[in-house]
């Protein structure tokens, strides 16, 4: 464990163009899998250190320090994972949500998706398509590095949801329940993000096929363009859920997160969802929830039970 977070901010201050000199890691970053004939691949972009009270602003303190010891966490803050997802279908590598690149160096454990993308043999100027869940920025920062828009491709599309870019626009932060600098940094980076990469934005209503089996649909909740993947094919489907479960979500699908635009909503959209799962028996893999974060939902009781995938490697 010491020696992985070692080995991490090492990373860190590693040079993005010089990635011949990246240490083996000791922990994988990556995780790879077959949906019917669809590959699928979970990267990590690192971890979040963010306070345990976001994870339920709506709880209990009690209840919620409750909960956090049961699961082995500490009562304050703890590393949230933050995944990443590629897909390949029908000639296209579809890289779904970006990590968060160098948007706030404090949360310095992140933002290693592009030289872990290369690790795994992927090259930015084979990426046809990017997908996004939605615009925070953890999961749109990766593209604002540094040199990294000189290296994709002129004709990369980039599909999202309207209602997202329309959102942030004029983002409402009114029911969140974020630490100090985050919305200005959450706004700052959206509009950045937009004016970059512009032309580029391939925008959808409700739903759109990216690659064949490859459906991004808006959900809103989390912000009102928030969109989570469904890979299907062979019979065989998984959703990549973006912001929509988080590890606690599971057990407590009615607690808020601190990150949530419309959080009745979004409770509301999450219930739905793992009640989907649980009697469809598709996997789900979620952007804040322990790499490679592949797994089934099962009912249990009046909420869920997250049973995680076992390792094929
Ligand atoms: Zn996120």
């Amino acid at each position: 464990m010491t020696q992985a977070i070692r080995n991490t901010q090492q990373e860190t201050n590693m040079n993005l163009h010089n990635t011949s000199h990246i240490p083996d890691e000791l922990v994988p970053s990556r995780y790879a899998l077959k949906i019917g004939e669809i590959d699928v691949m979970v990267v990590s972009d690192g971890v979040l250190l963010l306070p345990g009270a976001m994870l339920a602003h709506n709880a209990e303190p009690a209840v919620r320090a409750a909960w956090l010891k049961e699961n082995f966490l500490p009562p304050d803050a703890f590393d949230w994972a933050l995944n990443v997802v590629v897909v390949r279908s029908g000639g296209r590598t579809i890289l779904i949500d970006a990590g968060m690149g160098a948007e706030f160096p404090d949360l310095e454990k992140a933002g290693h998706v592009i030289h872990r993308l290369e690790a795994a043999g992927i090259d930015l100027a084979s990426v046809t398509d990017v997908v996004l869940t939605h615009m925070h920025m953890d999961h749109v920062g990766g593209l604002l590095i540094d040199g990294v828009k000189e290296r994709l491709r002129p004709d990369l599309q980039i599909h999202v949801a309207a209602a997202e870019v329309k959102f942030w626009e004029a983002p409402d932060f009114s029911r969140v329940s974020m630490p100090p600098g985050f919305p200005d940094a959450l706004r700052k980076t959206a509009k950045r993000f937009v004016k970059e990469y512009r032309n580029q934005l391939r925008t959808f209503e409700d739903e759109h096929e990216v690659a064949p089996g490859v459906v991004v649909r808006r959900t809103g909740g989390h912000t009102p363009g928030h969109s989570v993947v469904r890979v299907a094919s062979g019979g065989e489907g998984l959703t990549f859920a973006g912001d929509l479960v988080f590890t606690v979500g599971f057990e407590h699908p009615e607690w808020f997160n601190g990150f949530e635009h419309d959080p009745e909503e979004a409770v509301r959209i999450r219930t739905a969802l793992l009640r989907e799962l649980a009697a469809n028996g598709e996997l789900l893999v979620a952007t804040h929830m322990p790499f490679p974060s592949i797994g089934h939902v099962a009912v249990a009781g009046k909420a869920f039970r997250f049973v995680p995938a076992i390792w094929d490697y």
